[in-house]
């Protein structure tokens, strides 16, 4: 996605004008059966001198058009992430949040960050050659960038505050116009968001938010060395100068350790449920075949699944086209989406699986983070991937906001075994059924050898606890300081 965004051909692309009616921007779906289990889920705060959860909208104080957008969302009551995570924004606080899939995020930061920027009385947007935000925002995919954006757009609506994204594959010369047009929220990817700041179309000393969506993506070896430019980038307040806020539903150890160089050392860390833990909501289902019987299990799983939505991920590009044209030649609507497609084409898809014209979608990992996508009931793992977290996201399209899901994973002991002994702890952390089978997989003589602890689900807790924590407040992480309550 990086390299997409700055080398190749010139491109011309410029994606459809989001909604303009109040109606389209407001459209949502329903919360789920479950929504209000998610009550149940235990919730850590640690770090020092933690804020005071809020309970209600209300409690967080929101101005009146806020409020408004909030209701107009349809939201009645905040989601666990949310409870905690907008009161320790609006303390000023640096946060670490790790939450479920579909569990609310992105409202826990837009929500404090808006509030913030409106009464502070943030600059009207208006045009200028160089723009000035408040707040950037970076996540690890143009769908899912786009996705905040819109919601940020539909938080901000009424109010002078005008977000903005910017992501490759589209023309850049309309993403400048864009940009200068206000620009108090700027959204972007790595890539295209570091060339417009490279071109001096945006000046970075009034930045008070930075937001890591993905977070553990966005600080991995891909995406690293873009998030220390954009640090580093003349005039970005350093950290003790802005607020950092990061999100995510999984954080490996170590990228724990790297994320805490970002943050201001008293940073709190919001665990909802288990870090790295899959969302109850998603019934998992894990199915041993070979390489040579997938496509046929394919076809016999969408078969009974009829019209209702699908995700197929695998691991390759290529394989997702091919099997997205198998399935188009079995009569069954698919559509695909995958990195190396043009903008105009993953837009497309992506638009023909939200309305349903082509009920299955085939993807690589590129879909497999954030995407919210209303009635997706299924996730199929054609491929496992290589890491338990990619697999926690991917399952994660389904099961949102209190609603249930499925996922059905294929399972290859020729080429999956390495990741047995997590996925059982995934399955089991889910209170799902684990196969005998996995389990002597798993955990039998043949072991699992190559397995790795990067990217399992080991951090169970905020890192700072095991590991010596920075000097500077040696006392500060004792066990007995973390809050640990019911939401
Ligand atoms: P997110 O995890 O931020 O992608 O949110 C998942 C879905 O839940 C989105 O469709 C949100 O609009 C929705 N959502 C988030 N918070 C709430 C809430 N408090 N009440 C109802 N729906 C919500």
């Amino acid at each position: 996605d990086v390299f997409a965004d700055i080398q190749g051909p010139k491109v011309t692309y410029v994606p459809p004008p989001p909604p303009e009616e109040e109606d389209s921007i407001f459209a949502r779906y329903e919360t789920g059966i479950n929504f209000d289990k998610y009550d149940d889920i235990l919730v850590e705060v640690s770090g020092h001198n933690p804020s005071q959860a809020i309970v209600t909208f209300e409690e967080a104080g929101l101005c009146e058009l806020l409020s408004r957008n909030v209701s107009k969302s349809g939201y009645v009551k905040p989601t666990p992430v949310q409870k905690h995570g907008i009161p320790i924004v609006q303390a000023g606080r640096d946060l670490m949040a790790c939450a479920q899939t579909g569990s609310g995020k992105t409202a826990a930061f837009l929500l404090p960050i808006l509030q913030k920027l409106l009464t502070d009385g943030v600059a009207a947007s208006r045009f200028s050659e160089i723009q000035e935000p408040s707040a950037i925002i970076v996540a690890p995919t143009r769908e899912l960038i786009n996705q905040i954006y819109l919601e940020a757009r539909k938080f901000a609506f009424g109010t002078c505050v005008r977000p903005v994204v910017v992501y490759g594959g589209i023309s850049t010369s309309y993403t400048i116009q864009e940009v200068l047009k206000g620009c108090n929220i700027l959204c972007g990817t790595p890539g295209r968001l570091l060339d417009i700041i490279r071109r001096g179309k945006v000046g970075l000393s009034k930045v008070h938010y930075l937001v890591l969506d993905e977070a553990d993506r966005m600080l991995d070896m891909g995406f690293e060395p873009d998030m220390r430019r954009l640090v580093a980038s003349p005039g970005m307040p350093s950290k003790e100068h802005r607020q950092t806020l990061m999100f995510s539903a999984t954080y490996p150890e170590d990228i724990q350790k790297l994320a805490a160089e970002f943050l201001k050392v008293n940073y709190l860390f919001l665990t909802v449920g288990q870090v790295g833990g899959a969302c109850s909501d998603v019934e998992q289902h894990v199915l041993m075949v070979t390489q040579y019987s997938k496509r046929d299990q394919l076809l016999e799983i969408l078969r009974t699944t009829g019209t209702e939505r699908t995700m197929v991920f695998v691991e390759t590009k290529r394989k997702a086209d091919f099997i997205a044209t198998f399935l188009c030649q079995e009569k069954i609507p698919t559509t695909s989406i995958h990195g190396d497609r043009e903008q105009r084409e993953r837009e497309l898809a992506l638009g023909d699986f939200r309305s349903g014209k082509c009920p299955v979608l085939v993807a690589t990992s590129v879909a497999a983070r954030g995407l919210d996508i209303e009635h997706v009931q299924h996730v199929v793992n054609f491929d496992l991937p290589s890491t338990i977290d990619e697999y926690v996201h991917r399952i994660g399209r389904t099961g949102r906001c209190g609603n249930t899901g499925r996922a059905v994973s294929f399972f290859d002991p020729g080429t999956d075994t390495p990741l047995a002994r997590s996925l059982v702890k995934v399955l089991s952390g889910a209170q799902q059924e684990v196969p005998s089978w996995l389990e002597e997989i798993a955990f039998g003589a043949h072991g699992t050898t190559g397995f790795s602890p990067r990217g399992t689900v080991f951090a169970s807790v905020d890192t700072r606890e095991v590991f010596t924590p920075p000097p500077l407040c040696s006392s500060t992480f004792s066990l007995n300081e973390v809050s640990s309550y019911s939401s």
